[in-house]
């Protein structure tokens, strides 16, 4: 039996719907759009496909897109300077800087120049605390969209084995407070880990956010886990290039009870979180009750 596809890609679209919804009642009831801005710093080809879409899809939700475009030499001051002016726009509810910056930018300082209640990429050093305490945070999308997804398909976590391969802290330590957060049995792997496939051997939940493409192997997977796999690598594909995953998709599949396919799975669910997120800091901001 091969596993489920978790279509992330539908779900998605679910999930953009409802923001769509609420950002409808906001106008309509409180007199408020949403607004989003977007920065990006030079000119790498991914980071401004991304851009695009994320600014495409928050129109499409009904939410102002702002979109700030700076030259790859652009000082630190002058970034710091745009997100000071955007912290205090009060048409902007969601700040987002695209990472990766220049080599020569400070990105942690820069990020902690958002204004915490605008910060919803959830990167902000008051956002991480908040989640790593558990208490009440701005959720970074990436891990918010694949706990969306666990949850959905299994419901209750609870006493779950789950391990996270990857420490960023943009995917992996975020990702996995929250699955500490959802009472799971959690282990962080990451290059150093000893025996890798024994230990992923052991994961009720995988989830693979390593950057390397294909990484982890089909017999690594303990039939019927859940798989989720947040890697995105650009492959050559005879003249061209494709997207796969940090999983070996076509093996775990033959083996994993579920498993979220490279594209169609994390990547569509980020940008919905991030709208989502949006929405909520509108709230939050409002003294509005955010949407569950
Ligand atoms: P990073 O490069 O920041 O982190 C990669 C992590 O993987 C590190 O902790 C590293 O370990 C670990 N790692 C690397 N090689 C190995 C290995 N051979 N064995 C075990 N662990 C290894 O990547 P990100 O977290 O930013 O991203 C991970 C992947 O997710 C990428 O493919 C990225 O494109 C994708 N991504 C997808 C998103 C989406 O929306 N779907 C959003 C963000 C990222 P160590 O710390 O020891 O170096």
């Amino acid at each position: 039996m091969t596993a489920t596809i978790i279509d992330g890609k539908a779900f998605a679209a679910t999930i953009r719907e409802k923001v769509a919804g609420h950002v409808a009642r906001l106008k309509s009831e409180a007199d408020l759009t949403p607004g989003l801005a977007v920065v990006l710093v030079g000119e790498d080809p991914a980071s401004q496909v991304y851009v695009r879409s994320k600014g495409r899809l928050t129109g499409e939700a009904g939410m102002k897109s702002f979109q700030h475009s700076l030259p790859a030499d652009t000082p630190q001051a002058d970034l710091v300077d745009l997100v000071d002016r955007l912290n205090r726009d009060p048409q902007v509810h969601g700040i987002l800087v695209q990472l990766p910056l220049p080599a020569y930018m400070d990105s942690e300082a820069v990020i902690n120049a958002i204004a915490p209640e605008k910060d919803v990429d959830g990167f902000h050093i008051s956002n991480v605390g908040l989640l790593g305490t558990g208490q009440s945070a701005m959720v970074p999308c990436t891990p918010l969209g694949c706990l969306m997804m666990l949850r959905a398909h299994h419901g209750s976590l609870s006493g779950m084995n789950a391990v996270v391969v990857g420490r960023s802290n943009i995917v992996g330590k975020p990702m996995a407070q929250l699955l500490l957060g959802e009472s799971c049995t959690v282990t962080i792997a990451h290059s150093r880990t000893r025996d890798l496939p024994a230990v992923v051997r052991q994961a009720d939940i995988v989830v693979a956010a390593v950057g390397q493409p294909k990484m982890v192997q089909g017999d690594w997977i303990k039939p019927g886990a859940t798989v989720i796999d947040v890697g995105i690598n650009r492959v050559p594909n005879g003249e061209k290039t494709r997207l796969v995953g940090d999983v070996d998709f076509d093996a775990a599949v033959q083996v994993a009870g579920a498993i979220t396919p490279v594209p169609g799975g994390v990547g569509p669910m980020t940008i919905a979180c991030l709208l989502a997120n949006t929405v909520t800091a509108c709230c939050k901001m409002n003294g509005i009750d955010p949407p569950e």
